[in-house]
């Protein structure tokens, strides 16, 4: 398609496609193409969220990865946290140095079947990540995760940013071929109502939530190793079963766990017979067995029923480039299940100004907007809203579009408009 076209299409003199070569729009395909080659020599990739930080996302990341690397498997752990890198100082990896070729990193080494690469290995200092905006993190998170060479491996861990914002967001549209989320949470009822967040965004993105893991549920007394819950516990658990996803297990509040932190010895490793390290085992054993894998598989179908809202915005009957400059939204129902449309309403927004399409939007029921282009701040205001952004998507029918989308074949080139 020639960006002459669009450009009077979308009649914006300030549009970045104006000054875009032919051919400058397959980069970010080719770019997907390369991901998905180094991912395919992987046959289980499983990210770790967590609904906000500090809730242990890491800490799990890190057993995870060690537990199944002593249990025989050959092990990747891809710390792509890129405000708080913290896996080089728990596995005590911190300045190593890394190799690499102008097209690749090769991970560190960090045990018999356990190779590692962090973000935080390639920061030349602490804060370099804090001041880097939209469009600069999401190129940096998706050069990361196309240059690491990973070698044939059983498993790979990713650590995720927190959040439900954007970075998880092109983390997990950037590795198409996850097997699924595991989502951390600690007891109190603040933690689960984040974490509910982020199973309903593993729902938007068609991810299977693999489980909730329950961290810091109860301490463990030092002198007579009885459980005590200081919180409240089991919060992770019901809120598991009330959003029907599977429950992995719970992981009680341990010193031992932050002394290992410090000493960069995983606890799974520097006191393998603990109560803490036998529930991280208790985890592994129910991602290993197929018996529960099986019964895990009637969690991961969505129920019969569920709809979700996809947005597209019109002008003149078609999809329209510049989402700004629309007549009207087609918002469509969706049956999750069957992946068809069930019914189409055209509807006029409020009037322009930032922040009002999104929150209108949310209001509607939207869950994905499609759009040819929409500028970084735009798309973050949707994203706290709760609305998925598809950008790069070509003008035509909003209803073909929307099943292209649905079926997989939806062809979306660049962010036409990124100002
Ligand atoms: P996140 O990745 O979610 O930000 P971290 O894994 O960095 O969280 O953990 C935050 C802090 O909590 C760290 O100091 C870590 O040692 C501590 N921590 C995590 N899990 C436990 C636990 N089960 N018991 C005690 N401290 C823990």
């Amino acid at each position: 398609m020639t960006n002459e076209t669009e450009c009077a299409a979308c009649n914006d003199s300030q549009c970045s496609a104006q000054s875009k070569k032919p051919g400058e729009q397959d980069a970010e395909f080719i770019e997907r193409q390369a991901i998905a080659a180094r991912m395919c020599r992987i046959k289980h990739k499983l990210v770790v969220l967590s609904g906000k930080g500090g809730v242990g996302k890491s800490t799990v990341a890190v057993n995870l990865a060690v537990a199944l690397s002593m249990a025989g498997k050959k092990v990747g752990l891809l710390d792509v946290d890129i405000h708080g890198p913290s896996i080089p100082k728990l596995l005590n990896i911190e300045g190593a140095k890394v190799e690499g070729t102008e097209a690749s990193i090769f991970p560190v080494k960090a045990g018999k079947n356990l190779s590692v690469m962090s973000i935080g290995l390639l920061l030349h200092g602490k804060d370099e990540a804090v001041i880097w905006r939209g469009p600069r993190k999401y190129g940096a998170i998706k050069q990361f995760i196309k240059d690491v060479e990973w070698d044939d491996l059983d498993y790979l861990i990713i650590d995720s940013p927190p959040g439900t914002g954007d970075e998880p967001l092109s983390v997990v549209q950037l590795i198409e071929q996850l097997d699924g989320a595991i989502i951390v949470t600690t007891p109190q009822e603040v933690a689960v109502q984040d974490v509910r967040r982020s199973i309903m965004f593993c729902r938007e993105l068609n991810l299977p939530v693999v489980g909730v893991i329950e961290n810091m549920s109860g301490f463990i007394c030092p002198n007579c190793k009885e459980k005590i819950n200081i919180f409240t516990a089991g919060g992770g658990e019901s809120m598991a079963k009330d959003m029907s996803v599977p429950f992995l297990g719970t992981i009680p509040i341990d010193p031992q766990v932050v002394t290992a932190g410090d000493t960069g010895k995983p606890v799974i490793q520097a006191q393998p017979h603990s109560e803490t390290s036998m529930a991280f085992g208790r985890v592994v054993r129910s991602l290993l067995d197929p018996e529960i894998k099986a019964a895990q598989e009637q969690y991961l179908v969505k129920p019969s029923g569920a709809t979700t809202k996809i947005a597209v915005p019109v002008a003149q009957g078609a999809m329209c480039l510049h989402f700004g400059h629309c007549e009207q939204f087609a918002v469509f129902e969706i049956d999750l299940e069957s992946k068809t449309i069930q019914d189409k309403k055209m509807l006029t927004p409020p009037p322009h100004e930032p922040g009002a399409y999104p929150k209108w939007l949310n209001q509607q029921g939207a869950k994905v907007i499609i759009s040819g282009g929409m500028g970084s701040r735009a798309q973050s205001l949707f994203t706290d809203n709760n609305i998925q952004v598809i950008v790069g998507a070509q003008p035509g029918d909003p209803e073909k579009v929307v099943q292209e989308y649905l079926d997989g074949n939806l062809q979306t080139g660049s962010n036409i408009c990124d100002h």
